[in-house]
């Protein structure tokens, strides 16, 4: 189909989504940029967040991104994530238990007989992965992209 992008979101783990795209829009480590069909090359890291895109029936399309790198071509993007699902693929309870374990082990980080392993960074990472699924599994409005 002619004016549209190829958009691939793999991981280590599966083939996230693979689709046609108008416009896509991305978490950048500097910020929110868009792709749309003829764009001139680049190659950026990605942080946690959302992707959104617009498929060619025009639905807006969501899908959580835990940081990775995007590659725009004139007609495709490849974002090559660390862990990625669609928006309607987050499983909520399993996020609300992830937030859970992580709130758990940062509120007592000094606390080294209850975890001696206890990574800080890590604990802090998967708390911000648990409230950036919720968050984008709780909204379910088709906001319109600007
Ligand atoms: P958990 O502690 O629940 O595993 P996590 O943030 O450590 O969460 P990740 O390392 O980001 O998990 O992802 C591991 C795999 O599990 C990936 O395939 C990811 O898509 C999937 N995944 C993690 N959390 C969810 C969720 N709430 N809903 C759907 N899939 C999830």
């Amino acid at each position: 189909m002619a004016g549209t992008i190829q958009l691939e979101v793999v991981t280590p783990e599966k083939l996230v989504v693979s689709e046609e795209a108008t416009i896509v829009m991305a978490p950048g480590a500097e910020g929110e940029f868009g792709v749309l069909p003829g764009h001139t090359p680049f190659l950026t890291s990605l942080t946690l967040g959302t992707l959104r895109y617009r498929d060619t029936a025009g639905t807006e399309r969501c899908v959580f991104i835990n940081g990775g790198f995007a590659e725009a071509l004139p007609d495709r993007v490849t974002v090559l994530a660390q862990s990625a699902e669609r928006r309607c693929d987050i499983d909520i309870n399993r996020a609300k238990a992830a937030l859970e374990r992580a709130k758990k082990r940062l509120e007592h980080p000094e606390d080294a007989s209850v975890e001696p392993d206890m990574d800080f960074e890590r604990a802090k990472a998967a708390l911000a992965r648990a409230q950036a699924r919720m968050s984008l599994a709780e909204t379910r409005r088709n906001v319109a992209m600007q």
